[in-house]
């Protein structure tokens, strides 16, 4: 395996792309991502970044990060923050200065009064109810509201009196005059501006009215030059608006969008009502719990950009479902951790072993390589002494049949160390072994025993040398594929149990000045990642298990 990148998989967009470049309708390309910033951005938008970013950085165009903060109520500072980043932390930057739909509050407001002279948008002071009714159904075309032919003059002045405060929250609304007998409900004369008196995170009081987003995040593409605006399959039918606005605007550029299909990933939620709730209700610690599928969370847990990237490459871009087995990120994470991670020893549920025939204080070293692939990760000595740690899983009474691991009377080798026989254990009064007596082969030191094989390797650390360490188990959030398929059922019932076991364990002292989010494999346990807020160089370490060696989920639950 190499980390070379990996080939680019084409789809159609970039077919689009390319015939845009090849007939001379764009001499460059400009994308960009438009979140909201009213939560954490998740593996979702993970994709959409590496769609947008990436297109940019492979056709040397630009890509810009822009804020859809026409919703007052729900944004925040702190969202804004998050996904800047995020952004940053999958190895992305967007072109210029961070862009806001607020930069251009101003505009849209120009934009409407223009729509209004052309006696193609109204002011209406129906109720919401009333205009629910009035919009009709799918199979049953709408009504015309009685405020539909006011005259230009008279919206003018009511428009400018929405702006100016004249107008209780609710009260009215500027429409689009398209077409109320549309096929497409979007159609259907859609609000375009709103009364709300919200404190805005950048434009704090300055407005109370504040533009839809059909209306706003066409102009803002345009005012932008963006050349191809790229969103998810639900905005399909927002199409034709976002076309009727553009044509019916004095704007020099009328981008295209193309909708591609949502990533679904198996079980997990993609929904930021949904992971809101899981924060709010405490279900879990925080945007960035490391059973999250949020950016923060994943990278809390110890994903890579590298992983996530090329996740989003392995899924590619479509207008097909696009659900995926949780698996699949897994493994992409797993590949690139396997490449990286310095590999150590660590024991997660202890087992105590007295090596009867090794001489107390005394300690021999071993050398052992951090990585089998990469010398230049170099080595550290591995300290052996007379009590050591072992798994307490290694070690079965009543081993079952083929157990390579520990038995009485059977034969193990330490790895890097020496064969180890299981001579006698030791229980407490209820009967739990709580300690292994063992002897050593002393003639088995970087080679096979004389006349018999040992197949078992297991790991193991010095109780004396050993730093104890805290070390998550952490596993996936949800037991089922799907836990927001069952409409009756609340999402939360489905939360794996399971989902986070701390054990009290021990590790090499090698990883003693390890700086948060380092990355080590814990042989034969998985991937672990020192934690992002709560481990410290120095002191007790925190480890988060990333991802085990193996794809197990599905084998231990048959
Ligand atoms: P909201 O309901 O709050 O608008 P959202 O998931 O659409 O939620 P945005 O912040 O508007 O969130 O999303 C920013 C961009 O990310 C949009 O272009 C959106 O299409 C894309 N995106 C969101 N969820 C996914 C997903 N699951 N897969 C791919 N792209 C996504
Ligand atoms: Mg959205």
């Amino acid at each position: 395996m190499s980390s070379a990148p990996q080939p680019t998989v084409s789809n159609f967009i970039r077919t689009i792309i390319d015939t845009d470049l090849a007939s001379g309708k764009h001499g460059g390309i400009v994308t960009r991502f438009p979140p909201e910033p009213n939560g954490y951005l998740h593996v979702g938008h993970a994709k959409s970044i590496c769609l947008n970013f990436g297109l940019a950085q492979d056709y040397r165009g630009k890509c810009n990060l822009r804020f859809d903060d026409t919703n007052p109520e729900k944004e925040s500072e702190e969202y804004a923050q998050s996904i800047q980043d995020d952004v940053r932390w999958l190895g992305f930057q967007w072109d210029g200065e961070v862009r806001w739909a607020s930069d251009y509050f101003e505009q849209l407001y120009q934009y409407a009064i223009e729509l209004i002279r052309k006696g193609l948008a109204y002011v209406d002071d129906l109720t919401p109810e009333q205009m629910r009714e009035y919009r009709g159904t799918l199979t049953q075309a709408g009504k015309n509201s009685p405020h539909r032919e006011r005259s230009v003059e008279e919206n003018l002045d009511l428009f400018a009196q929405m702006r100016a405060g004249a107008f209780p929250d609710g009260s009215r609304v500027l429409r689009a005059k398209i077409d109320m007998a549309s096929p497409n409900m979007n159609m259907r004369d859609p609000a375009i501006y709103r009364i709300r008196r919200a404190h805005h995170i950048r434009t704090g009081d300055a407005w109370c009215i504040y533009p839809m987003y059909d209306y706003t995040h066409c102009i803002s593409d345009a005012l932008e030059g963006i050349t191809h605006s790229l969103c998810t399959l639900e905005f399909e039918d927002h199409r034709p608006l976002y076309d009727w606005v553009l044509d019916n605007v004095t704007i020099a550029c009328h981008p295209r969008q193309y909708e591609f299909s949502r990533l679904e990933l198996h079980y997990t939620i993609t929904s930021k009502r949904k992971l809101l709730q899981l924060v709010t209700e405490g279900h879990v610690s925080g945007w960035d719990d490391p059973r999250m599928p949020t950016i923060s969370g994943m990278r809390r847990r110890g994903y890579t950009p590298q992983g996530i990237r090329e996740f989003a490459r392995r899924i590619g871009i479509s207008k097909s479902d696009n659900t995926v087995d949780m698996a699949v990120l897994e493994s992409a994470i797993r590949e690139d951790l396997e490449l990286k991670a310095p590999r150590v020893m660590a024991v997660v549920k202890p087992l105590k072993v007295v090596v009867t025939n090794f001489v107390e204080g005394q300690t021999e070293s071993r050398e052992a390589g951090f990585h089998p692939n990469h010398p230049e990760f170099g080595a550290r000595p591995v300290p052996f002494a007379r009590e050591i740690w072992i798994e307490a899983d290694d070690f079965s009474e009543n081993p079952p049949g083929g157990w390579q691991r520990l038995a009485i009377g059977g034969e193990v080798r330490l790895r890097y160390s020496y064969v180890l026989r299981c001579d006698e254990a030791i229980k407490d009064a209820s009967g739990n072994v709580i300690e292994l007596r063992c002897s050593i082969d002393r003639d088995t030191l970087g080679k096979n025993p004389a006349g018999r094989k040992v197949k078992g390797v297991i790991h193991w650390v010095s109780c004396a040398h050993a730093l104890p360490a805290e070390i998550r188990l952490y596993d996936r959030l949800f037991t089922v594929p799907e836990p927001d398929g069952d409409k009756s059922r609340d999402f939360c019932e489905f939360i794996n149990p399971g989902s986070l076991v701390v054990a009290q364990g021990w590790v090499e002292a090698c990883v003693k000045d390890a700086p948060p989010e380092t990355c080590y494999q814990f042989e034969r346990l998985g991937y672990f990642s020192t934690d992002r807020r709560e481990h410290q160089p120095g002191s007790r370490p925190v480890f988060n298990r990333t991802v085990t060696l193996k794809d197990s989920w599905a084998k231990e639950r048959e």
